[in-house]
């Protein structure tokens, strides 16, 4: 059943990643008491430091609980550019706080902890890209923003999962059918996109370690046992080929099954009847969906897709950022100027 896409290799860096991502371990929750504690601080300091603090939908619980906004990478993005704080602390992972850093680049940009890598941004590399640009003269390149400012110094256009699709139809409306366009670096957001258009697209061989390991199978069966659930399933999940063929087929199997981005899946979930929804995504994403759609009952698609890079954020970690101001993010002013180009596009297509 599934369309296996033509990529670029990757995969063996996929691999590497994966294995450095396992092998991070996850502190324990502070207790309550803690917690009310360390939240005090960090709101104290943050008032102090003009500091303005954005959670991603995949940080821990009391992360996201103490931030000013939270959201996917693409509405953290919009708050970096409209944000007229000094002092931005992204509590996510590095390439988040540099995309930060290079849409406010007058302003502090922390990072609690400056090893929150990412595994889908370490399987391509400027050089990497340079190399497949070269044997594709004239392509467009699209990099989803999981890459380093280097690799997006290297693009033509920058995309997340909620807007990949319509950056893609607007280089196609731009350019004309017969554009060559390279995507990158997730394999599976590229096969949905390439189903979604309709369009012909280059894919490298990409895939993060978390949603790569949600298969169609582990889907089937909850599927089957909760016969009501919907199923919200993001589109870098390894399942994606299988979803889209049944999403192509159509029918009320197909109708249960919805792809969508982390910020999608809170609209979603809030405007959905089902009384139950099967969230096939990083498991910190419950955390959101259970204080924006209370009354549902969420199934994780597996218990263990956790992000290791995203759980470094800790308590302790912000308060000490905020106090000492570092770890701070910067972006060198000519990868800054050039990176900045793909992701201004991108803001002004969606
Ligand atoms: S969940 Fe995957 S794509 Fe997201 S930050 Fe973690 S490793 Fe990267």
């Amino acid at each position: 059943m599934s369309e296996a896409p033509a990529p670029m290799p990757g995969a063996s860096a996929s691999e590497r990643a994966r294995e450095r991502a396992m092998a991070i371990p996850v502190e324990p929750p502070p207790s309550l008491r803690q917690i009310a504690t360390l939240q005090q601080e960090v709101r104290m300091l943050a008032s102090e430091r003009d500091a303005l603090i954005l959670a991603h939908n995949y940080e821990r619980p009391e992360i996201q609980d103490v931030a000013d906004r939270t959201g996917d990478s693409f509405a953290l993005s919009r708050e970096a550019a409209a944000s007229e704080h000094q002092v931005i602390v992204f509590c996510g992972v590095h390439f988040m706080a540099e995309t930060a850093a290079i849409l406010a680049q007058d302003r502090t940009v922390l990072i609690p902890d400056i090893d929150a890598g990412c595994s889908l941004a370490e399987t391509i590399t400027a050089q990497q890209l340079r190399a497949w640009k070269a044997a594709h003269p004239g392509a467009i390149v699209v990099m989803y923003v999981n890459t380093t400012a280097a690799v997006k110094a290297e693009a033509d256009y920058c995309c997340t999962s909620s807007n990949a699709a319509a950056v893609v139809e607007h280089i196609f409306e731009e350019h004309g059918p017969d554009v060559e366009v390279l995507f990158g670096p997730d394999r599976w957001l590229g096969t949905f996109v390439r189903r979604r258009t309709g369009r012909g697209l280059q894919l490298w061989d990409g895939e993060c370690h978390v949603h790569g390991a949600i298969g169609f199978s582990e889907l089937a069966q909850l599927r089957e046992a909760h016969p009501q659930a919907e199923l919200m399933i993001h589109p870098e999940c390894r399942c994606i080929p299988d979803v889209t063929q049944l999403l192509a087929e159509g029918g009320p199997l197909a109708a249960r099954h919805h792809v969508l981005s982390t910020g999608g899946m809170l609209e979603h979930a809030r405007r959905s009847d089902a009384p139950q929804l099967i969230v096939a995504t990083e498991i910190g994403m419950l955390h959101p969906l259970r204080k924006h759609s209370p009354g549902k009952q969420l199934i994780p698609a597996r218990q263990d897709a956790l992000c290791q890079h995203m759980k470094l954020i800790t308590l302790p970690k912000l308060r000490d950022a905020l106090r000492d101001l570092r770890p701070q993010v910067q972006v060198p002013t000519e990868i800054a100027a050039r990176a900045r180009r793909p992701l201004e596009r991108m803001l002004a297509i969606s």
